[in-house]
This record gives structure tokens, C-alpha cells and sequence, in this order.
């Protein structure tokens, strides 16, 4: 069986509160006892995550509660492009035009020429915090960070809170999480290796 995530990204936070931000979320997670405040070896992509805690059935629906999670929470603060791993972009739409562009075949093979300008831009962004694609439907140059891709495969941000092997999140948890962050919008990023 492979490993699977589940990522709530913050979307508009600053380089600058991330840390802060990032504190005080797991600091609630501790307090309710969803994970423990100790780091050990239990995440995958970073040397050390938070365990889960022994209340960790707040964050899963009640018919989930039967199936443990076996790893941690992986905090990032720094500038990330997250994705979902397997699979690939199938689609992302420009937020100015609201026309979908298809990234992948019906073989699931990346469409070159579609995909490219994404590509690149993605590379500019982990470099430089900005970067802009223009619209192949409505020629209007749109903030990389600004499209909306098909099931979240992709979301760039500076803080992202990664947990390694658990039961789907509740809503209301990841909006407990999002009021946490200051109301700022949030990205949900699932996907394995
Ligand atoms: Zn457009």
C-alpha cells in the first residue's frame, strides 16, 4: 500500500508570518491533542513530523475513526510549490476569463504545449515569490498563483501543514484551520507517491 497526503496550504501568507502562523496552528493541534508536540521520525519529505495525538479522531468523520493514522504532520514554512504527486495536471482555469485549459491526454500524457508556459513559471515562481502566465484563451497576464487548478492538484504558498497517512479531513476541521490562519484562503492538496 503506498503513502498518501493530505496538505491544507495557505494561500496568502507572507514569508514573514509563516512561522508565526505555523506556531500558533500546531499549538492548537497540540492543545486538542490531534498531534503531540514532540518531533519524531513519522513523515515522509522532511526529517522530522509531529505524531499523531491521542485525539487525532477530531480531524476524521466518525466512520473513519477505526482507521489509524501511522504518520505525522510535516510542517512547511517556506516558499513550496505543493502538488499532488501521482497522476498529473489534468486542467487549470484562468480566473480573469474562466476558460479551462486541459494539461494532460486521455492517456493522462502531459499536453507539451499547454503545459510548458506552466512549467516555466512554476520554476520562476520557487526562484523569485512571482510569476505570470499569460491566458492561451483570453491573452490576459494572470499571477501563476492566481489560476485555479482541477482538484487542487497544485497550490503555491509559504506554509502548508502535510499529514502523512491519515483518514480524510471534516470540513469543519480544515476550516478550523483556515479561521486559525487569519481567514486566509487555503488550498487542500491531496495525492500519494
Ligand atoms: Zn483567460
Amino acid at each position: 500500500m503506498g503513502d498518501h497526503f493530505q496538505t491544507i496550504v495557505d494561500l496568502d501568507t507572507s514569508p514573514h508570518e509563516a512561522p508565526r502562523l505555523a506556531e500558533r496552528v500546531v499549538e492548537w493541534l497540540v492543545v486538542e491533542g490531534i498531534v503531540l508536540a514532540e518531533r519524531t521520525d513519522c513523515v515522509l519529505g522532511q526529517p522530522l513530523g509531529h505524531p499523531p495525538g491521542r485525539n487525532w479522531q477530531r480531524a476524521v468523520s466518525p466512520e473513519d475513526a477505526d482507521r489509524d493514522p501511522w504518520d505525522g504532520l510535516a510542517v512547511y514554512t517556506r516558499r513550496t510549490v505543493f502538488d499532488s504527486g501521482q497522476g498529473g495536471p489534468e486542467a487549470v482555469s484562468c480566473p480573469r476569463c474562466g476558460v479551462t485549459t486541459r494539461l494532460t491526454s486521455d492517456e493522462w500524457d502531459l499536453i507539451d504545449d499547454a503545459w510548458a508556459p506552466f512549467s516555466k513559471a512554476m520554476d520562476a515562481w520557487h526562484e523569485t515569490g512571482a510569476a505570470q502566465v499569460d491566458c492561451p484563451a483570453c491573452a490576459e497576464s494572470v499571477p501563476l498563483t492566481a489560476w485555479t487548478w482541477t482538484d487542487d492538484y497544485f497550490a503555491f504558498g509559504h506554509l502548508g501543514f502535510e499529514f502523512w497517512n491519515w483518514p480524510e479531513f471534516t470540513p469543519a476541521f480544515r476550516a478550523r484551520i483556515s479561521e486559525l490562519l487569519d481567514g486566509h484562503r487555503t488550498a487542500y492538496v491531496w495525492g500519494k507517491l
